[in-house]
């Protein structure tokens, strides 16, 4: 009998805030506050997306600004972050680093300053009683201007020693060039926290090795187009630069029409560390555990091969040694069931 995925330990280090929101609490707050939801978010599936074309990814984006548009007091934070902890404790999951632009919710918390403060506190409340470790990713948009990521860099590593590890990069990769940023990358660096832009989703190889040259990313938010260029993928696998690689997600968006297309077992191969991650469970129907078990179904990864992704995700995460040293020894006692 196949091992069960959820009880293998990881770590989950691609997580967006409003996206991890679970449905049933997107329809409870939207009543609470009278917001009227897009039948694409009521219908109970996951709605059919692509984002492979401005227009697709425009719409995305739109259900997502709705859906964050209902997290308006410091109790709906504290409650997706809760709850989004006791998903990923179902999951398997020992360690999780969750993304969030505090920009988009700061002119409901009061201000950036008290946006970022709420979510650490709830951050910090979730992990103690959850017992899943975690940490936030401060996350500037590329849609806007590099100042304002150079402001939230600076803002992040105020943070460092209450929670925040690491500054990222999102939204559509088609949009203004990774060295635009270079600068909130340099003060985010400096500061010591860890640079994972997103790279190579929508965009090819060429936006992954932008992320590495103009950016210095430690790990790369999805990557997965990285499977593209071998030379690329020898220089990741060379550098340990972890891939954030969500293959729901993936599918999803319409980067891949099918789970299989999605080049797990070419990175794999490769030795490009990766760490699979859910991105917005929210708006792509699956959570953490469910990229484990699409890696066995879709891609014939043995219980071997996902022990070793999981000790990826692991390694490629900024928990401190003793979360990791706990989470490896997990992952073994996994296999030596
Ligand atoms: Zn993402």
């Amino acid at each position: 009998m196949a091992r069960d995925v959820s009880l293998l330990p990881k770590a989950h280090l691609h997580l967006h805030f409003t996206g991890s929101m679970r449905p049933a609490t997107l329809l409870e707050l939207a009543d609470k506050y009278g917001v009227h939801l897009p039948e694409a978010l009521t219908s109970g599936e996951p709605p059919s997306l692509r984002a492979t074309d401005e227009r697709g990814w425009f719409r995305f984006q739109r259900l997502y600004d709705i859906a964050r548009s209902v997290l308006r007091s410091p109790d709906d934070i504290r409650r997706l972050v809760r709850e989004a902890a006791e998903e990923d404790a179902r999951d398997g999951s020992g360690w999780l680093e969750i993304q969030v632009d505090p920009t988009s919710y700061a002119p409901r918390l009061g201000g950036l300053i008290p946006a970022m403060e709420i979510i650490l506190d709830a951050v910090e409340t979730a992990s103690r009683d959850t017992g899943v470790g975690m940490a936030v990713l401060v996350a500037a948009n590329r849609t806007k201007h590099p100042l304002d990521a150079r402001t939230l860099a600076r803002l992040a590593v105020r943070y460092t020693d209450q929670g925040v590890v690491g500054f990222g990069l999102s939204n559509d990769e088609r949009r203004g060039l990774a060295r635009d940023f270079d600068r909130a990358f340099a003060i985010a660096r400096e500061g010591g926290l860890l640079a994972a832009p997103h790279g190579g989703e929508l965009a090819g190889a060429g936006s992954v090795r932008d992320c590495l040259d103009d950016l210095h990313a430690s790990r790369v938010g999805h990557g997965v187009r990285a499977a593209e260029d071998p030379r690329l993928m020898a220089r990741l696998a060379e550098r340990g630069v972890t891939c954030e690689v969500c293959p729901s997600s993936n599918v999803a968006l319409g980067v891949y029409d099918r789970p299989e297309q999605v080049p797990l077992r070419t990175l794999f191969d490769a030795g490009v560390p990766m760490a699979l991650g859910a991105d917005d469970p929210l708006l792509f129907g699956s959570r953490l555990a469910a990229q484990y078990e699409l890696a066995r179904r879709a891609h014939g990864f043995t219980d071997e091969e996902l022990a070793e992704l999981a000790r990826q995700s692991v390694r490629g995460s900024a928990a401190p040694e003793g979360v990791r040293n706990k989470l490896l020894a997990g992952i073994d006692d996994w296999l030596g069931d």
